[in-house]
Order: structure tokens, then sequence, then C-alpha cells
């Protein structure tokens, strides 16, 4: 079972992932985190893809494609949780030609919600676990309940930066998602709904996607 899940920054992808990925025995490929990942080693490819994520930009398609396909075969046999892929319409024809999905859930969430969702947003670059400043904030200042490692802003939260994200997404990933809306595979759920109506409604797609295969 391949399931990607699509929406804007601050829609909840994280958050819903890693509850789907628990309750489904999903493996979970986060295209973001993959990429943090690179940039975080320093590697050639690394160095490369720092501004580009800085300044909200989508990497090339060709290097994304390279990159998820590499980890695709990692997994084989085993159900997915794509989360941040496809983001384009290339993505996803290049995925239909590999891995076909068999189900797109989209969380929807508009700006100003994602705006105030991110500006409190710290992240653990050790163990990708998220928390806010005021909702959801770590026992300790600064330290990563999970893993303990150290604690930071994401770049690209900074709110400029979150509207041009946003923007992109807008512009380049809604038409990612033509490509799954007549397909009877895509279900859009409420993303400004609270994590446990939001987790609910995901799972409701999910069983119902199972029932049927
Ligand atoms: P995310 O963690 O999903 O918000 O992704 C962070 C950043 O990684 C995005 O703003 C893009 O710069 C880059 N990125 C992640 N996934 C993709 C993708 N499928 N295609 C192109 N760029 C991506």
């Amino acid at each position: 079972m391949i399931v990607v899940l699509f929406g804007p920054p601050g829609s909840g992808k994280g958050t819903q992932s890693e509850k789907l990925v628990e309750k489904y025995h999903l493996v979970h490929l986060s295209t973001g985190a993959l990429l943090r990942r690179e940039i975080t080693q320093a590697s050639q490819l690394g160095l490369s893809l720092q501004g580009i994520l800085d300044r909200g930009e989508l990497v090339p398609d060709t290097l994304m494609t390279e990159l998820l396909f590499g980890q695709l075969k990692r997994y084989p046999g085993q159900a997915l949780l794509l989360d941040g892929f496809p983001r384009t319409r290339a993505q996803a024809e290049a995925l239909q030609a590999t891995a076909p999905v068999d189900l797109a859930l989209v969380l929807s969430a508009p700006l100003d919600l994602v705006l105030e969702r991110l500006s409190g947003r710290i992240l653990c670059h050790r163990c990708g676990a998220t928390y806010h400043r005021s909702h959801n904030p770590a026992r300790e200042a600064g330290v990563c309940d999970r893993c303990h490692g150290p604690l930071s802003v994401r770049p690209d939260d900074q709110p400029e930066i979150v509207r041009q994200r946003y923007s992109v997404y807008l512009a380049q990933t809604q038409a990612a998602l033509a490509f799954y809306q007549n397909s009877g595979k895509m279900r859009t759920v409420d993303g400004a709904r609270s994590p446990n109506q939001v987790f609910q409604e995901l799972c409701q797609a999910v069983d119902l996607y199972k029932v049927n295969a």
C-alpha cells in the first residue's frame, strides 16, 4: 500500500504522519526530513540544497525523484507513507510509473492559520520531533524530550518564507493533486481541526481503502 500525504506547510503533515505510521505500521518517508539530513551532514548534495530550502523553493524534480526512488528500493513490498512527495505534476507522473499510489490524503489549511502555527514551531535536528513554544513545549527548553538532541527554529519557518512555501504549494503542488482528483483515490480533510479529529478522519479514509482493496 502506498499512501501519500499532501498539505501546505503547517497543515499538520508531520504530526499526522507520526500517528498514521504507528497505527498502520507504515514506513514513513519524509522528503523534507531526508533533505534536512543531507544538509546537516554537510554532504556535497546538502550544501547545494541549503539555499533552495532556506528560500522556500522546490528542489529540482530529477534530484527529488532520484532521492525518493533510492529510498523506495530499500523497502520492497512494504506499506509506505510518503510525506512531501510528490510536490509537482512531474513527480506525480514519475511516481505513478514506478510505484502507483493507492490513497492520496490531503490536509487543507488557510494561510493565516499556517502562519500562526509555524511562528512558534521548533524542531529537533537529530530525530525530527517537532514542538511548539506555547502549544506543545519541550519539557526542558531547547532539548528534545525524545532523544535529548538540540532544538531550533527551522530557517524556512520565518513568515516571509512560509508565505513563499504556501504559494509554491498552491502553484505547483495543486497541479500534482489534480493528478489524483478524478481517480477516486483522493480524500481531503480539514487540517484546521484538532489533531485528534483530523486523525480520525484520515483513519476513516485508510480503513475504507483497506476494506475495498
Ligand atoms: P517539508 O519538510 O515537507 O516542509 O519540506 C521542506 C522543504 O524541502 C520544501 O520547502 C522544499 O524546499 C524541499 N522539498 C521537500 N520535498 C520536496 C519535493 N518533493 N520536491 C521538491 N522539494 C521538496
